[in-house]
C-alpha cells in the first residue's frame, strides 16, 4: 500500500475518545446531582472502602473522590488497617449498607491477601453495588435483569454504543475472564446479540482467534501482547490495559500500525480509562435517584 494510501486509511479510522465523552457525561451528571439536591435536600455519597497502604489503590481511590466532587457528589472515604480481618470488614460494609446517607460503595481492589475479597464483595447490598462486583448483579445483569454493571466493561458499552458501533451479529473476541473485565464484559456483548469466544491464558494460538474478530476487547495485563498484525481489516479495537512506559504508555494491544487496519479504536490513554470511573459515577447517581424514588436513567 503506498504512503499516501495509508494515509488517507488512518486518517479513516475513528478514535473511540473516552475521555471526551466522560467529559460530556459529567455534565449531565453535575445537572442530575443539582436535581436531586433540589428536590430531596440530599446529596449522593459514594463510600470508597480502602484497605492497607497500596499506593496504586490510595490513587485510584483519590481520582474516584475528584470525579465524585467534579459533579457536586460526596464521598465518604473509610480507611481501614491492612490487618483488618474478612469479619471486620465485612461489618463495616454492613454498617454502610444500613446507612441511608450512602448510596453506592465501592471495595478497592485488591484487598489484601489475608481477606477472602469475594466474600466482602458479596456482603454488599445489590442496590448499592455501583461497582458491579456481586454475583447477584453479575448473574442478573447476565439474564438481562436490571443490576449495576461492572464499570469498566460498562463503559466500554457506553463508549461502543455513543459511537454507534454495531454489535449485532458481529464476532467479538475478549482476550481476559476476570471477574471484573473479561467475564462481563463478554456477558455484555453477547447480550447485545455479538458472537463472543473469551481467550485466556490457556487458550492456545491466541492470534487465529484475534484474527477473525470484527470487535476485539483487550483485557490481559500484558503489554502489548495482542500484536497490530493479528487484527482483522475494518475490526473494531477495545484497550482495556494500561502500562506505563517513558513515552506515555502502551495497552494491552500494539497501537502501532492499528490505525491502518482497525475502522474503530480506543487511544491508549483516553479510551477505556476515563469510561471506567465515570460509570461508577453515573450508577451511583442512578442509585441515588432510584433511592429517591425519582426516575433513573
Ligand atoms: P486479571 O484479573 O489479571 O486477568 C487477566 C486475564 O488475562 C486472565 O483471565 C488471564 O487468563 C488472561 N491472560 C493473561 N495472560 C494471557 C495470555 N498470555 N494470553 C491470553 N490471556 C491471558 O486482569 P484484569 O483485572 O481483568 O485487567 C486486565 C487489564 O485491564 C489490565 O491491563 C488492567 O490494568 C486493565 N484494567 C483497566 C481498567 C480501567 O479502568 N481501564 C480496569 C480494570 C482493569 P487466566 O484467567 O487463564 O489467568
Amino acid at each position: 500500500m503506498s504512503t499516501t494510501a495509508q494515509a488517507a486509511k488512518s486518517a479513516s479510522a475513528l478514535v473511540l475518545d473516552g475521555k471526551a465523552l466522560a467529559k460530556k457525561i459529567e455534565e449531565d451528571l453535575s445537572n442530575r446531582v443539582d436535581n436531586l439536591k433540589q428536590k430531596t435536600g440530599r446529596t449522593p455519597i459514594l463510600a470508597t472502602i480502602l484497605v492497607g497502604d497500596d499506593p496504586a489503590s490510595a490513587t485510584y481511590v483519590r481520582m474516584k473522590g475528584n470525579a465524585c466532587k467534579r459533579v457536586g457528589m460526596d464521598s465518604m472515604k473509610v480507611e481501614l488497617p491492612s490487618a483488618t480481618t474478612t469479619e471486620e470488614l465485612k461489618a463495616k460494609i454492613d454498617e454502610l449498607n444500613a446507612n441511608p446517607d450512602v448510596h453506592g460503595i465501592l471495595l478497592q481492589h485488591p484487598v489484601p491477601g489475608h481477606i477472602d475479597e469475594r466474600a466482602c464483595f458479596e456482603q454488599i447490598d445489590l442496590d448499592k453495588d455501583v461497582d458491579g462486583v456481586t454475583c447477584l448483579g453479575f448473574g442478573r445483569m447476565s439474564m438481562g435483569e436490571s443490576a449495576f454493571g461492572s464499570c469498566t466493561p460498562q463503559g466500554i458499552m457506553h463508549l461502543l454504543n455513543h459511537y454507534d458501533i454495531e454489535l449485532a451479529g458481529k464476532e467479538a473476541v475478549v482476550v481476559g475472564r476476570s471477574p471484573i473485565l473479561g467475564k462481563p464484559m463478554a456477558m455484555m456483548l453477547l447480550n447485545a446479540n455479538c458472537t463472543v469466544t473469551i481467550c485466556h491464558s490457556k487458550s492456545q494460538d491466541l492470534a487465529s482467534f484475534v484474527k477473525r474478530a470484527d470487535i476485539i476487547v483487550g483485557a490481559v495485563g500484558v503489554p502489548e501482547l495482542i500484536r497490530a498484525d493479528w487484527i482483522k481489516q475494518g475490526a473494531v479495537v477495545v484497550d482495556a490495559g494500561f502500562h506505563p512506559t517513558e513515552s506515555g504508555g502502551v495497552g494491552d494491544i500494539e497501537l502501532k500500525g492499528l490505525e491502518n487496519v482497525a475502522s474503530a479504536f480506543t487511544p491508549v490513554p483516553g479510551g477505556v480509562g476515563p469510561m471506567t470511573i465515570n460509570t461508577l459515577i453515573r450508577q451511583t447517581v442512578e442509585a441515588a435517584e432510584k433511592a429517591a424514588g425519582l426516575n433513573a436513567k
